[in-house]
């Protein structure tokens, strides 16, 4: 290990910050006691620099596992950006271009090697006589088979402990509740590594849920009420995101739908609008947002419920990331649940998506405060009311939960 400098003075030096972000430290800390761990943080938590500072401190080489071409080309773009002796390698390359980085690779000459799960068993052999440094396996949820983004390659992962086991294996990811941390921790032969926990918790976002009755009528009178501001709507179905842009536009404000029909070139330019804010609302299906990096979005609307808190989480996440304050709300009808139950059911995880399911509307119904509820999902325990959500501002006693429960079981 080259440690003369401080790790704070090589945070600057190749990275040029000052700081740590929550939980940053604790976890490189982790690392560099050659710990195997398992780190959950949330979406721009600053992942990436937990294994790629550790990896530039050790002699040798860093394996990185990631999942997706456009993930492994930005990181190793912003890394070599960085003066930092990186490569990606992936089934995407022409074969002179994999022999290259296999070269760098067995003269040891970088310091991050970037590798997609399907490529790595069979580079398996140029990894012996490598000194291999860490090995980070980066989108760790992919592994589990009950989760979204499922990929079979991650499941053959396990084999890595045993051919370095030594070297210290370290698995991120942004969303995993307590099933999905045991199936990382078990399939890639860490059952004891700690988990990194950081928070979820958005102080900023104001948290609120209503009947789904009217929710036309309220949504124009929301965003009437704040002119300028951009937000999105997120809709169900396509249809739905079409029909209510045009009430929306009817109305005198200007909005976009975008669903995954639309073509490439016009999804892109409503995306261009949305962020250089020449469009204010989008009207969405969930199709909307992956990637987008847009700072001064003030609301999120669901016009449908989410199909689990997951991605109720992600999508209202993406308001307020300037960490100014934004809204939040959720309307919530008994039709959508009917209607969610009925896509869960007959597809291969049905028991598990229904389970989800059940939760969200648990989270919808709760009239208790919205984010302890939230964050005890993830496995947070919040010990005080967050004052910030609809609960928090009309506490229960002064809220009569039958008429609630009317309007829904009408909607
Ligand atoms: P994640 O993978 O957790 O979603 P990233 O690793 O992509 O997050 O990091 C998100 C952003 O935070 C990046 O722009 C990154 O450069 C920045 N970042 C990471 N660590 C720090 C830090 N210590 N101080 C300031 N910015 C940071
Ligand atoms: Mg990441």
């Amino acid at each position: 290990m080259i440690a003369e400098q401080p790790v704070l003075s090589l945070l600057k030096k190749h990275f040029g910050y000052d700081s740590f972000k929550p939980n940053q430290e604790a976890i490189i800390n982790d690392i560099l006691n050659k710990k195997d761990i398992l780190a959950i943080m949330p979406t721009g938590g600053g992942k990436s620099l937990c294994f790629q500072l550790p990896a530039l401190m050790f002699d040798g080489t860093a394996i990185v596992i990631s999942p997706l071409i456009a993930l492994m080309k930005d990181q190793v773009d912003a890394l070599k950006a960085n003066g930092i002796k990186a490569a990606f390698y992936n089934s995407s390359q022409d074969t002179t271009v994999q022999n290259d980085i296999l070269s760098q690779l067995a003269n040891g000459a970088l310091d991050l090697f970037y590798v997609a799960p399907e490529s790595l068993a069979n580079l398996s052999p140029y990894f012996n006589n490598l000194n291999i440094n860490l090995i980070a396996v980066d989108e760790a949820h992919c592994i589990s088979s009950w989760g979204h983004d499922f990929r079979p390659a991650y499941t053959q992962l396990g084999y890595l402990k045993s051919q370095f086991p030594q070297t210290p294996l370290v698995a991120f990811t942004a969303t995993a509740d307590k099933a999905t941390q045991a199936d990382i921790r078990t399939q890639l032969n860490i059952p004891n590594a700690p988990v990194h926990l950081a928070s979820f918790d958005r102080k900023n976002l104001y948290l609120e849920v209503r009947p789904g009755t009217n929710r036309l009528k309220q949504i124009l009178k929301f965003i009437g009420s704040r002119p300028e501001e951009s937000g999105i709507v997120y809709c169900l179905s396509r249809k739905s995101t079409e029909s209510l842009a045009s009430k929306i536009n009817a109305s005198g404000i200007e909005a976009k739908a975008y669903h995954a029909g639309l073509s490439a070139e016009a999804r892109n330019s409503i995306q261009e609008d949305f962020i250089n804010d020449r469009v204010p609302i989008i009207v969405a299906t969930i199709a909307f947002g992956m990637g987008i990096d847009k700072s001064n979005v003030r609301w999120v609307i669901h016009y449908n419920m989410p199909k689990n808190i997951e991605g109720y989480y992600q999508e209202i996440g993406r308001s307020g990331r300037d960490g100014l304050a934004a809204h939040n709300i959720l309307f919530y009808s008994y039709a959508d649940v009917v209607q969610l139950r009925k896509f869960a059911e007959g597809s291969s995880n049905e028991t598990y998506q229904i389970a989800k399911l059940e939760r969200m509307q648990q989270f919808a119904e709760a009239l208790s405060c919205r984010r302890i509820a939230l964050l005890n999902y993830f496995g947070e325990q919040l010990t005080e009311n967050c004052g910030n959500c609809d609960i928090c501002k009309a506490p229960p006693k002064y809220f009569d939960g039958t008429v609630l429960t009317k309007k829904v079981c009408s909607a």
